[in-house]
């Protein structure tokens, strides 16, 4: 279903832009100040074929709905609805994840239990790659972040993406040692590089992967 645009105010803009959420598919319009916002609108049904063709260009967007196969830990699972059953879980024989109640809402709780998921592995994992560098994380913020996969604060806080318990191993792990590493160096120098390579070793495959893979996560569940 197509949504209305979003429009933005930016003060420095010299023209109205229009550009495609990667992550939502919406029109995000910016206008200079003082255009009005009809002027924006107007400016978005001129370039309709062109928004249609950026929105298809998009990875398809995955509803967590029955039948529908979504990756878990990088592995392909069909989401197997029994409204017999009561809540989530993963069954790693089938390749399912089996979803209990009824249809109503089946995707909110199959986002809380992914996310839940998502929680256990990224904390259990920041505290064995925190281990190995002699450093303890002081909080760990699972999100849903659309510009990147994790973050570190300078008191300690992990901050990251749900989205990556969908990622294979590999993935997941460079991106927790990754945070983890600035708990030792809070930049991007050759030292920091070297500290993620003691934890995962090169990191190239997996920062490739997230470049080819990462817009479809962004596209699960919606
Ligand atoms: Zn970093």
């Amino acid at each position: 279903m197509e949504r209305a645009p979003r429009i933005r105010r930016h003060p420095r803009a010299r023209r109205i832009k229009l550009r495609v959420d990667p992550v939502t598919g919406d029109a995000v319009v910016t206008l200079p100040p003082r255009v009005p916002e009809a002027d924006g609108l107007r400016f978005v049904q001129h370039h309709r074929d062109w928004l249609a063709e950026r929105r298809a260009a998009l990875p398809a967007a995955i509803p967590l709905q029955p039948g529908v196969t979504v990756p878990l830990y990088g592995q392909d699972h069909v989401i197997d609805h029994r409204p017999d059953l009561i809540g989530c879980h993963h069954d790693v024989q089938r390749r399912c994840i089996v979803a209990g109640g009824p249809v109503e809402n089946l995707d909110r709780r199959l986002e809380g239990w992914l996310r839940a998921q998502a929680r256990r592995l990224l904390i259990r994992r920041a505290a064995y790659f925190a281990e190995l560098v002699g450093q303890t994380v002081n909080r760990v913020r699972i999100g849903d972040p659309t510009s990147r996969w994790g973050s570190c604060s300078s008191t300690g806080t992990l901050s990251l993406s749900w989205r990556l318990v969908f990622a294979p191993r590999f993935v997941s792990d460079y991106v927790v040692a990754h945070e983890v590493a600035h708990l030792v160096e809070l930049n991007h120098s050759p030292r920091f590089w070297r500290v993620v390579d003691t934890l995962v070793g090169d990191p190239r495959q997996a920062r490739d992967w997230l470049k080819r893979n990462g817009a479809a996560l962004h596209r699960i569940g919606r």
